[in-house]
């Protein structure tokens, strides 16, 4: 093979196995452009994560925690300004600035590069740079897809290596003329000769960058989860949402699950909730007790790639092979799941360290621990935290965890197929005004709502917490290109659904997060989401009762099934209640998003907003 060579850039020495002269020519490149001490060809075994990890450890990057109490796993702090993603510095560079749309920052790709080369000019200097081969999906799937990352993190090549099935079988995938979405990642930090390096580099300036038409992506400053390994929210939702545009499909936001009654009956469901709104733990719930025989299992808990099948129904897959989950929170009474997949073999980001080597986050057990190292590396106890509500564990800290490590992983999360979808379900962060469920009357309904969708912001992106704003399909801050076009390519979907005589999938809008006069949550969650889960199964299945209200259908009180819960009528009410003036209100939100969105805003969407206030004013 064809080594380049080129005077004072590190070898690239491509392994005999990588057969692809256009991959070794573009790992060149950029290895002359960032000028790194030396490339690295991660081939995904696990004597390579162990062997990345331990040299993290002795960099003071990572702490190896107690082997007895948490077999096999690390936790990692990070600088404290790198803790999110970055929406504002989150950019779509399409050719037309009308193609990003409203809702995306947009750059010209020409002067974005411009940008770009100079900031990448030697930036990996006294580092290594990896070569991180990755599929999104099965390997060969014909759903799936590859990346290179070239990422001068170590900590980017382990979580990779859990998050995506990544390794050296993607080469036998790729070949010497296969397609691969080159992912350009640098935490943007250059070391001098003999300077020393600190636990998390990363740089204040930070650019996360997509080239949609080129499908490239440039991510620099930062490495946080979603701003660095690229796999996830950069390609598997911003860069694959337009590739679904061009080619047919959908990439969604989505977490999926199976559910089978207890007479067998199963069905696939997929749920776009905005980060740190529940997708994880709706994706592996525990049924109630009460619930005999009905079974919640995993196909994945964030991302969703849907294809037309044969039959004209929609199949998914999960395009990820791990979970990067939201940790403050989930306990043994609200995830238990989550808490057996993270109980060892696990990278934790920005929790806390406990003085028997393990590690603690905000809601992780009713009884506080007397002193914790906080995410910050500093001493902190129970007092400390009421002086100064300093938290343990960062709100955005995170686990990282394979898969095959859930108890209740789906038998087909992996089948290269997908499932068949029966249901699509979206659901906001809502203290007030929106209904426990919701079922749409009809797939333009169902768009309209997912479309309008609001919810208050949280800890999973830098910026003020708990505003409403609108997220439409869970996706404002992942839709690769035009919103209004990712509302027309939905419309067609379900048009295109319908011409094949498939039954298409039902659509519900959900809220789990109404709360009572003194702020608290009056919806249990979690595992009693399993009942608004079984009126939806009874809806699909053709026999489940419910109302017509002025958005759709719901549940009234006797529709849902309470066994093993004191749950009230009044309690029901309080969550269920449609207020007009709220409403009203409400309405004038989307018709604001409308206006924002008029390029190219389908008409049928306007149409059902008219429609809609036309009733409620009635
Ligand atoms: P994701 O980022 O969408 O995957 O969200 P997660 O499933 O990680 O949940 C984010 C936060 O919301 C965690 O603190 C959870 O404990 C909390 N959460 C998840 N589901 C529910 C629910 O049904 N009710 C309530 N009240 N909180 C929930
Ligand atoms: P999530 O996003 O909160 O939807 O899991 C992960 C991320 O911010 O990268
Ligand atoms: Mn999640």
């Amino acid at each position: 093979m064809n080594q380049p060579i080129m005077k004072g850039v590190a070898a690239v020495n491509a392994p005999a196995y990588v057969k692809q002269q256009k991959l070794i020519n573009w790992v060149a490149d950029m290895a002359a452009l960032t000028k790194p001490d030396s490339v690295y060809w991660c081939d995904g075994t696990v004597e390579e994560y162990d062997r990345l990890c331990a040299e993290m450890v002795a960099a003071g990057t990572m702490k190896k925690l107690n082997e007895a109490k948490r077999p096999n796993s690390y936790l990692a702090c990070s600088d404290p300004s790198d803790v999110a993603r970055v929406e504002d510095r989150t950019y779509i560079c399409s050719a037309k600035k009308e193609d990003a749309g409203p809702t995306n920052n947009w750059m010209e790709p020409a002067e974005m590069r411009a940008t770009m080369n100079p900031l990448f000019d030697g930036c990996m200097k006294g580092r290594t740079m990896y070569v991180v081969p990755f599929s999104m999906g099965p390997l060969g799937s014909p759903i799936a897809h590859i990346g290179v990352e070239l990422s001068d993190s170590p900590y980017v090549a382990v979580n990779m290596r859990t998050m995506t099935r990544m390794g050296k079988a993607v080469y036998d995938v790729l070949g010497t003329d296969g397609d691969f979405v080159p992912c350009m990642h640098t935490v943007g930090a250059p070391l001098a000769a003999g300077q020393k390096d600190v636990a998390w580099p990363c740089n204040a300036t930070k650019y996360i960058v997509h080239y949609p038409e080129t499908r490239e992506i440039w991510s620099y400053g930062s490495g946080y989860g979603g701003n660095a390994l690229l796999g996830k929210k950069c390609f598997a939702l911003r860069i694959a949402s337009t590739m679904g545009r061009d080619q047919g499909w959908l990439a969604e936001h989505m977490l999926i699950l199976g559910v089978e009654s207890p007479e067998g009956k199963k069905h696939y469901i997929a749920a776009a909730f905005p980060s740190a709104c529940g997708k994880t733990n709706f994706s592996m719930l525990i049924p109630p007790a009460s619930f005999g025989g009905w079974k919640v299992t995993t196909i994945g808990d964030d991302i969703a790639w849907i294809k037309p099948g044969k039959d004209g129904r929609l199949y998914a897959i999960n395009p990820e092979a791990g979970y990067f989950g939201v940790a403050p929170g989930t306990n043994k009474n609200t995830n238990f799941n989550c808490m057996a997949s993270v109980r060892s073999d696990s990278i934790f980001t920005n929790v806390a360290l406990t003085d028997d080597g393990d590690v603690w986050w905000e809601g992780m057990t009713k009884e506080v621990p007397s002193h914790l190292i906080d995410w910050q590396g500093k001493d902190w106890t129970p007092e400390i935290a009421k002086e100064t509500g300093r938290k343990a564990a960062h709100p955005n800290s995170r686990f990282t965890v394979a898969a095959t490590q859930n108890p209740v992983l789906d038998a087909a999360w992996d089948d290269p197929a997908g499932v068949p979808i029966s249901a699509f379900i979206f659901g906001g962060r809502r203290s007030t005004t929106v209904p426990l469920v919701t079922e749409a009357r009809n797939w333009v309904e169902g768009v309209y709502m997912a479309a309008t969708m609001g919810s208050e912001t949280t800890a999973a992106a830098v910026g003020q917490q708990g505003i409403v704003r609108r997220d439409p399909f869970a996706m404002l801050p992942f839709t690769g290109y035009n919103v209004s076009d990712y509302f027309q390519h939905w419309l067609n979907m379900g048009k295109k659904i319908e011409a094949s005589g498939a039954k298409q999938p039902s659509i519900y809008c959900v809220n789990w997060f109404r709360t009572d006069e003194n702020g608290k949550f009056v919806w249990p969650g979690f595992g009693d989401n399993m009942r608004v889960l079984k009126w939806m199964l009874e809806r699909i299945e053709g026999n489940g009762k419910g109302v017509e209200n002025i958005f759709g259908v719901t549940p009234e009180f006797s529709d849902l099934t309470w066994d093993g819960l004191e749950f009230s009528q009044q309690q029901f009410d309080t969550i269920t209640s449609i207020d007009k003036a709220a409403w009203e209100a409400e309405l004038k939100l989307h018709a604001e998003l409308f206006e924002k969105l008029e390029y190219h805003l389908p008409e049928e969407l306007e149409a059902t907003r008219l429609a809609l206030s036309k009733r409620l004013a009635s």
